[in-house]
This record gives structure tokens, C-alpha cells and sequence, in this order.
């Protein structure tokens, strides 16, 4: 029953450290649910701003291709070779760019941008490429500078396949919330800025290597390339945060606006002047080529910096995500395991003591107490408490029981004062220290003639008598430290440091209290006088010798005639 009980305590406890267990775990697992979510969060826009960093570099390498073209379509006859070769050369690098980029989108899953790559950006690159090599197979007589102009344009539209592609990994990046933020936008504008820039040379770059005037569509796309370039240049600035401008930003800063804005935008616009005045242009094509591309490539510092910075800013962001994502694991692997600690040590050192002690009071409990009823109630009763409170209860009880046991044992049953086994233990006590018994007084009383008490009105008047005596001796004494009934009618009074003068006068004082009692015989209306005899002794080296004294004062006020106190 009991071992049942506690099967069950153990069961709650067991449930409590479950709950507790539970309820840690749902706060503790969501916490690391969300930081692993936020560091997946963090590397994905690391691998973004990877493949942004990727294809901006694409695009840019696709918009300088024009440069080595130009140059080699406008080169004289002997440089020509050397030009084709340095082109050759250029659409290898752009070609492992192309081959590069690919492979990472593949690599990171992003097949939609592959396939935009494979299907516009490289197609459109041939075709410009096409038209590019087209015209340098021409003979010399055979050209003009419109075909020049075409192959021109036909690059400008692979690298508009490029910026779309840009754009598209920026549309489809899903992490450009945060610090990376403002990178994107500045990547695409600086990449739109490079290639406007490069646009407005390209414009006029045929007409200028033939020396011819510059058709009016081609000085208004110039102009207007020109435009854009200006506030494309507006928004760079007013786009980076101003947390972002470090030294480093702001000295690129300035070397495009310095190399590229002061320098390179005029050369265009004073070629424009010149054709408007109809004098001839101060720059070949070659020279143009060579005179801006310098120019344009401050640009690409500039953008190939930001995506560098914005590389460490999404790298820091990893690292703390990180470095969050491990805190916070270990802190709940740590709590959970000091709260699972603490649960096995309490059960172990606390609760499981507690239930063996319960059930150790229960069983005590059930083996004393015999109410079935009680019992019952026990069984069902689960709490410590209440075992503590039944066992004290009992344990009370017993004690009661006990002192009655012992007051049973030393007092007289006939007249409730002490009797010779009292006796025996005080002067037990005593003994211990004997010269005590030099303090001690004492005062043997007899009742005088008792037997003819007992033969004339039977046992039980004697037995009344006998009563009556010892109410009166113990109403008469009050500092006594005993009052015994030694015998069938003599009763003894020990009182501590009296005199034997003051004893004298209690044991008189006893004498005379007795002699006054009217005792009534029962179913009579006679009543009847006793009288007791007193010995008195005070002071001797062991009990013994102080009995002898006192009965033999006894003895002598009985010899005197009774009804007498001798000392
Ligand atoms: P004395 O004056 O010399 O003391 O004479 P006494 O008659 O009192 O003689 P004693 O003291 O020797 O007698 C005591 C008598 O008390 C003897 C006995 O029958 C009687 N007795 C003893 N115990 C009891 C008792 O418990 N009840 C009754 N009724 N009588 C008892
Ligand atoms: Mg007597």
C-alpha cells in the first residue's frame, strides 16, 4: 500500500520535471531555432553579395570589351594585328568571367540566372562580337563609319543583357534588408555610371575616327549619356551612408570625380564642340579609346571597393550570427543540463528521503494504531505532513499514557498519595548526595487502636478511615516533599531543612486535625473520632538511622498513651 503510494509521488515528481523540462525547452528551443534561422539568414546574403560581386565584374569586363574593339577597329593598317591580338586576348578574360559566374550560379542553385546568362547575356555577346569581327575583316576602302557605328552599338547590347542580368540578381537576392543594403543599389548605379560613361565615348567614337561629322541622333545620345552620367553620379553620394564613407571611399570618391567626371566627361564634350565648329577633331579613335577607358576604370575601383566592403560587412554579420547561434545553444545546453541536475539531485537527496521517511512514520503509525477506520484514513493520506502530525499526535498520547503508568505506580490506590516504591526512588535520589538526609525531616504517623476501627465497623469504614487520614495529613502539610502510605495505617512525611521545633509543630498540627475529624459511618447516622500517634526525627547520616529515630519516637507516644506527638 504504502510502496504503491509512493510509486505514485514518484510518478508526480517525475511529471513535474517533465513540465519543467517542457516548459524549458519551448523558450529555449525557438531562441535557437530563430538564431540558426538569422546565421542561414547571414550566409545566404554572404553568397549573394558573392555572386553580385561576381557579375557586377561580368558586366563590367563585358562593357570594357568595347575599349580593345574600338581600338582595334579604329587602328591604322600596321597596328591593326597587334590591336586584334590584344582583343583576343580581352574576350578570353571575359570569357572565363562568363565561365566563372556561371559555374557559381550553378554551384549556388541559381539556375534561372544561368540560364539568363546562357540564353541572353553570352548570345547577344556573339552577335556584338559578330558584328565586331565583321567589320574588321572589311578591307580598309570597303568601311565607312556607319558600319563602324553598327558594331558599336551591337556591343552596347550585350552589355544591356549584362546590366539586366545585374539587375535580376539584385531583384532576386532575398536578404538585401540590414547593412548590405544600400551595396546593391550602389553596384548597379556605379555599374549603370561606368557603362553610360562609356557610352557617351562610344557614341562619337566612329564618327571621330573617320573625321566625319557627328551625326545629329549620335550628339543627342551623347548628350543625353552625358546627362545621365551626372546624376548617376548625384545618387552614388547621395546613396552611401555616411557611416559607410571612410577615408578609403572617399579617396576613390575623388579620384573619379576628379579622373573621370573633370577629366574624361570634357574630352567628349570638346570633341562634340569641335565637330559643332566644323574644325577637325583633336583625338584619333585610337586616342579616344585609350584617353577615356583610363578614366572609366576609376569607376571600377570604386564599385569593386564597395563590394569588397560590403563582402566584410555581410562576413561580420555572419560572424555574429554565428557566434549568437553557438551562445545561445550552449547557455540552454547548460541551463537544461543544471535544471536536469538539480531535479535528479532533489529527487535523489531530498523528495526520496522525504517518501521513505513518510512511509517509515506510516508504518509505525499503522503498527501501533488499531482503529480501522483511522488506519483507513492513513492509507489514503499521501502528504508528510499529515504522517508528522498522526505520529506526534501518537507519540503525545503515549507520553500521557506513560506519565499515568509511572504516577499509577507510585501512588497509594486506597488514598492517592505516594506509595513505598515513590518511596524508594526518592531516597534513591538521595543517596546519591547522603548528606542530604542531615536536612531531612520526618514525621511517622500511626492511627491509633485501627484495628478495633476495623473490628467493630468492618473493612471498609476502615478503609474510609484511612482515606480521611491521608486527605487530612496532606491538607495539613504543604511543603512536604513526600507523603507516603508505608503501611497498612502508618503513613510517613518527609519535609526538607526544617527544624525539629517547626516539625514538632507540624506533626501537633496533624495530631490536632485528626483528633477534630467526625468521621461517618456509612448507612448510619453514628460517627465516629480517631487519633493518631507521631514520631518525629530530624537529621541523621542515612535513612536508616533516621527511621529508627522516628519509630522510636513512635514508639515512645505510643507507650505515652496515644493521641501523642514525641520528638
Ligand atoms: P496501635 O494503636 O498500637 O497502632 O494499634 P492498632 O490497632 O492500630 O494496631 P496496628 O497498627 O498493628 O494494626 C493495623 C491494622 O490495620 C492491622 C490490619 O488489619 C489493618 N489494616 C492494614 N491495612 C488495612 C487496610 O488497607 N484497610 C483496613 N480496613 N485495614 C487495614
Ligand atoms: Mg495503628
Amino acid at each position: 500500500m504504502f510502496n504503491r503510494r509512493s510509486e505514485q509521488i514518484t510518478k508526480r515528481l517525475m511529471l513535474s520535471m517533465l513540465i519543467i523540462i517542457i516548459s524549458f525547452l519551448s523558450i529555449s528551443i525557438p531562441l535557437i531555432i530563430n538564431s540558426f534561422f538569422e546565421y542561414q539568414k547571414t550566409q545566404r546574403t554572404l553568397m549573394e553579395i558573392n555572386s553580385l560581386s561576381i557579375v557586377a565584374d561580368l558586366a563590367n569586363k563585358i562593357s570594357r570589351e568595347r575599349g580593345p574593339s574600338n581600338v582595334a577597329m579604329s587602328s591604322a593598317a600596321k597596328d591593326k594585328q597587334k590591336n586584334i591580338q590584344e582583343l583576343v586576348k580581352y574576350r578570353q578574360t571575359v570569357d572565363s568571367q562568363i565561365e566563372f559566374t556561371l559555374n557559381t550560379f550553378q554551384r549556388t542553385g541559381a539556375t534561372t540566372l544561368a540560364d539568363e546568362l546562357k540564353l541572353h547575356v553570352v548570345p547577344s555577346l556573339i552577335q556584338g562580337r559578330q558584328a565586331v569581327d565583321q567589320y574588321l575583316s572589311m578591307q580598309q576602302n570597303q568601311r565607312n563609319a556607319h558600319d563602324y557605328d553598327h558594331a558599336i552599338q551591337s556591343m552596347f547590347s550585350a552589355w544591356d543583357q549584362a546590366y539586366s542580368l545585374l539587375k535580376n540578381v539584385v531583384m532576386q537576392a532575398k536578404n538585401k534588408q540590414g547593412d548590405v543594403a544600400n551595396y546593391y543599389t550602389l553596384t548597379l548605379v556605379l555599374a549603370d555610371l561606368r557603362d553610360q560613361a562609356g557610352r557617351v565615348a562610344s557614341n562619337i567614337m566612329a564618327y571621330v575616327s573617320y573625321q566625319q561629322p557627328l551625326p545629329s541622333n549620335n550628339i543627342a545620345q551623347a548628350l543625353q549619356t552625358q546627362k545621365q552620367v551626372n546624376y548617376l553620379w548625384y545618387l552614388v553620394n547621395a546613396i552611401q551612408f555616411e557611416n559607410y564613407k571612410t577615408p578609403e571611399f572617399e579617396q576613390r570618391y575623388q579620384l573619379v570625380k576628379t579622373q573621370f567626371i573633370d577629366q574624361g566627361i570634357p574630352i567628349i564634350i570638346q570633341l562634340i564642340d569641335e565637330n559643332n565648329r566644323g574644325v577637325s577633331y583633336h583625338l584619333t579613335g585610337v586616342e579616344l579609346s585609350y584617353a577615356v577607358s583610363d578614366k572609366f576604370s576609376t569607376v571600377i575601383d570604386l564599385q569593386k571597393y564597395l563590394l569588397n566592403q560590403s563582402i566584410e560587412v555581410a562576413q561580420k554579420q555572419a560572424f555574429k550570427a554565428q557566434q549568437k547561434l553557438i551562445l545561445v545553444s550552449l547557455i540552454s545546453m547548460i541551463s537544461l543540463f543544471a535544471a536536469l541536475f538539480t531535479m535528479i539531485y532533489a529527487q535523489k537527496r531530498v523528495f526520496s528521503p522525504l517518501i521513505h521517511a513518510r512511509d517509515k512514520i506510516l508504518e509505525l503509525i499503522q503498527h501501533y494504531d488499531i482503529d480501522t477506520e483511522k488506519e483507513q484514513k492513513l492509507m489514503t493520506s499521501h502528504s508528510l505532513n499529515e504522517a508528522v502530525d498522526r505520529l506526534s499526535n501518537m507519540l503525545n498520547q503515549r507520553a500521557e499514557f506513560e506519565f499515568q503508568l509511572k504516577n499509577m505506580a507510585n501512588t497509594d490506590s486506597l488514598t492517592g498519595v505516594s506509595n513505598r516504591l515513590a518511596l524508594e526512588n526518592y531516597l534513591d535520589t538521595m543517596a546519591i548526595n547522603p548528606s542530604q538526609f542531615l536536612q531531612l525531616g520526618l514525621i511517622m504517623v500511626d492511627i491509633d487502636n485501627f484495628k478495633t476501627v476495623n473490628d467493630h465497623y468492618g473493612h471498609i469504614v476502615g478503609d474510609c478511615v484511612i482515606e480521611q487520614v491521608a486527605n487530612t495529613v496532606q491538607r495539613s502539610v504543604k511543603n512536604a516533599d513526600l507523603i507516603v502510605r508505608f503501611g497498612g495505617d502508618e503513613f510517613l512525611v518527609l519535609v526538607q531543612g526544617q527544624p525539629l521545633a517547626q516539625l514538632l509543630t507540624l506533626a501537633e498540627q496533624i495530631r490536632f486535625a485528626i483528633a477534630a475529624l467526625k468521621i461517618s459511618i456509612p448507612d448510619t447516622d453514628k460517627s465516629i473520632h480517631i487519633s493518631v500517634s507521631l514520631g518525629v526525627a530530624v537529621g541523621a547520616s542515612s535513612w536508616n538511622e533516621l527511621f529508627m529515630q522516628a519509630d522510636q519516637s513512635l514508639f515512645r507516644a505510643k507507650a505515652q498513651g496515644k493521641n501523642v506527638v514525641h520528638g
